[in-house]
């Protein structure tokens, strides 16, 4: 058997399956197929790929493996959401979200087994960090859920978030690579304007997104504009300040020319006063951002209370006349816990 020490093809170096398949015999026209059933077509066993003749689909079989991502429970939510948990080759279980509205498809990935932002609100925080996915494991829950959309809507994802558990920029390779394969040939080829990435913010991985001249786009988990209540609720944050957080966005924008989504959970008493959005504007003067407040959805153990509605709209009010645009974000999936900050990789979804 060749592998590496996960054990899929699809994490090997390419040259060295292609030099396998030559060495077979092959001409070199069957590793672009094979690329093509591999990332385009997403099959997770040889002999699903049917135009190769059964004995080069056994010698692949004996010679190579998947660690696929597969779907161990599927819950649906009264407003239609699907949530997905997902069970790894190490028995580690994962959860994706399927958000189906009108005209749109969108997913929500994790990136990390876990998180150790340790979030003061969100349910994976609580429950610690275990490990990085590997990129073949993120891909795989967007093929998983890309099937899901064509079998609920019959129409395929049209977005992709990577909001589910972990942070992607602790994970930014995996994340990386998984973007080249779901907007590239072979492969699924979205655009990339169609995926958001969103961070609590981590600035030296800004600038590298930067660097890398990514396009698609930045949402930052932000939740406080002022550093002691922001680390309060992120703890993470206490590594970096406000104004390095402002600098790398500066920096991001200033590269990629994308327009950055300020994303904030809005905690009754805790964040949504006058002065809070007072400062959240001062923030949000740095760059060309949209602003979205969101509801806090119920964590159990959790004490965080959801803003009301009258002060949602008085927050929404004091940033709207600084002109800034600013939603209020309905959830999705609340009654089974898919909505933002809820996601925690239980195995008990069918509760
Ligand atoms: S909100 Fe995101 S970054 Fe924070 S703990 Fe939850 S999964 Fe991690």
């Amino acid at each position: 058997m060749i592998t590496d020490k996960i054990g899929d093809i699809r994490l090997l170096e390419r040259n060295r399956v292609e030099k396998w398949l030559i060495e077979q015999g092959e001409q070199r026209y069957r590793f672009r197929q094979l690329e093509e059933w591999l990332w385009t077509k997403g099959v997770r066993s040889f002999d699903e790929i049917t135009s190769f003749p059964k004995c080069l689909r056994d010698k692949l079989s004996q010679n190579f493996s998947f660690i696929s991502v597969s779907t161990y429970k599927i819950k649906e939510s009264k407003d239609g959401t699907l949530k997905s948990l997902f069970s790894l080759y190490d028995d580690e279980l994962v959860e994706g979200v399927l958000i189906i509205s009108n005209n749109r498809s969108t997913a929500c990935i994790s990136t990390q087994v876990g998180c150790k932002s340790g979030c003061k609100f969100c349910a994976t925080g609580q429950a610690g960090f275990k490990r990085n996915l590997h990129f073949v494991e993120i891909f795989d829950q967007v093929t998983i859920l890309n099937k899901l959309s064509v079998e609920h809507t019959g129409r395929p994802l049209s977005n992709i978030v990577f909001m589910g558990m972990g942070e992607p920029l602790l994970n930014y390779e995996a994340v990386k690579e998984s973007v080249k394969y779901i907007t590239g040939k072979p492969g699924l080829e979205m655009s990339p304007s169609r995926i958001t990435l969103s961070t609590v913010g981590i600035p030296e991985m800004i600038k590298k997104m930067g660097d890398d001249n990514v396009k698609y786009n930045l949402a930052i988990s932000f939740h406080a504009a002022n550093d002691s209540k922001r680390s309060e609720l992120i703890p993470l944050a206490k590594k970096y300040n406000l104004k390095e957080l402002a600098t790398a966005i500066k920096y991001f924008h200033k590269k990629t020319n994308n327009r950055i989504t300020i994303e904030y959970l809005l905690l009754g008493g805790v964040n949504d006063l006058p002065g809070d959005a007072a400062e959240l504007a001062i923030f949000c003067r740095n760059f060309p951002v949209k602003i979205n407040l969101i509801n806090f959805n119920p964590v159990k153990g959790l004490d965080f209370v959801n803003s009301s509605k009258e002060d949602t709209l008085r927050f929404q009010k004091i940033l709207k006349n600084k002109n800034m645009i600013v939603n209020i974000r309905r959830s999705r999936g609340i009654d089974i816990d898919a909505a933002c900050g809820q996601l925690a990789g239980k195995s008990n979804i069918t509760e």
